[in-house]
């Protein structure tokens, strides 16, 4: 457990404050201990994979970040594989890819972790984890350690029945055979895809607003004029508008002046509401 830790080390736009504690269990065990611990002192838990998916106030968190990313278990049986929930999803990705299984190409570029993909339902170029899902274990809201199958979850696009009530500890994925070659080269070609349209070169956590039915969050933001527009050091990618990137040390409040800004004007000219995909983590008053 480490004290006063600064969290904008632990998420890729680089913002947040320091949490009073943080903390990397390395099995299911060592996380139900805390977990239990926190319960009974009544101190607030907060749950992170790979920090690809949030924004952190700048005043920090109190009590204790639980950090999934030592959970990197793996097994693997005939085109199946039960993973850790902070094995890196890009990185299992690849390995799948390597084996000649299909299934996961989607998500070569995604930096988030196998837990935060399951309860995201994260996905791109047209595939995502929900139809691969056979299982996910997890911890349950009374402290009880669960293996649900994928038909007792609800999927949706971005969103997954367990998020924000049950902690991912590990899930089981079903792929179907493959060939290794043509997999590696459609992985291969969304990074390249990637590399052209988003600004992977600054900080950045990935699409901010979740695209309205019918339509592109870039779109709508590019049409009501803020590709470019900075607030503080905060600014809207001039390459995918709805990507906000920090220009060095941005902070949450820049951020959140942003995504309220491009909402208002959003909604007061096309009549339609943004909704944030990344999610917005501060203590709770
Ligand atoms: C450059 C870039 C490109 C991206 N491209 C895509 C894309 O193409 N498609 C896409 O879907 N997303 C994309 N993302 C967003 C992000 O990578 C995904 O949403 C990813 O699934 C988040 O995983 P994470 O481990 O980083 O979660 P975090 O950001 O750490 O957490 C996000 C939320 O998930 C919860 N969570 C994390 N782990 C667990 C767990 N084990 N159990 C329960 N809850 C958990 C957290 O509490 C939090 O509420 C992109 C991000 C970046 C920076």
């Amino acid at each position: 457990m480490e004290r006063n830790y600064p969290l904008h080390q632990l998420t890729t736009w680089k913002i947040g404050g320091p949490a009073e504690a943080v903390f990397w269990p390395s099995t299911i065990q060592d996380l139900l201990t805390v977990w239990q611990r926190a319960q009974k002192a009544q101190i607030p838990l907060w749950l992170i994979g790979r920090g690809s998916n949030l924004l952190i106030s700048d005043e920090g968190l109190p009590g204790i970040v639980v950090i999934t990313t030592a959970l990197r278990s793996i097994q693997w049986e005939d085109y199946r594989v039960q993973v850790g929930a902070g094995y890196s999803l890009a990185r299992l990705a690849q390995e799948v890819g390597e084996r000649g299984w299909s299934g996961l190409e989607f998500a070569r570029g995604i930096p988030g972790s196998v837990g935060g993909a399951v309860v995201m339902n994260a996905g791109a170029h047209g595939g995502e984890m929900a139809p691969l899902i056979q299982n996910v274990t997890v911890l349950w809201p009374n402290g009880t350690i669960r293996k649900l199958e994928r038909a007792e979850l609800k999927f949706a696009y971005r969103s997954c029945s367990l998020r924000g009530h049950a902690w991912v500890l590990e899930t089981k994925l079903a792929l179907s055979q493959g060939n290794c070659e043509q997999i590696l080269k459609n992985m291969k070609e969304n990074l390249v895809k990637r590399i052209a349209n988003q600004p992977l070169e600054k900080p950045n956590a990935g699409s901010v607003f979740r695209n309205p039915p019918g339509d592109s969050a870039g779109r709508l933001i590019e049409a009501a004029g803020w590709k470019g527009k900075t607030i503080g050091e905060a600014q809207v990618s001039d390459k995918h508008a709805n990507f906000i990137v920090n220009l060095g040390k941005a902070s949450s409040r820049d951020v959140l002046a942003l995504v309220e800004g491009i909402r208002n004007d959003v909604q007061s000219k096309y009549g339609i509401t943004l909704q944030t995909e990344v999610e917005y983590l501060e203590a709770k008053s």
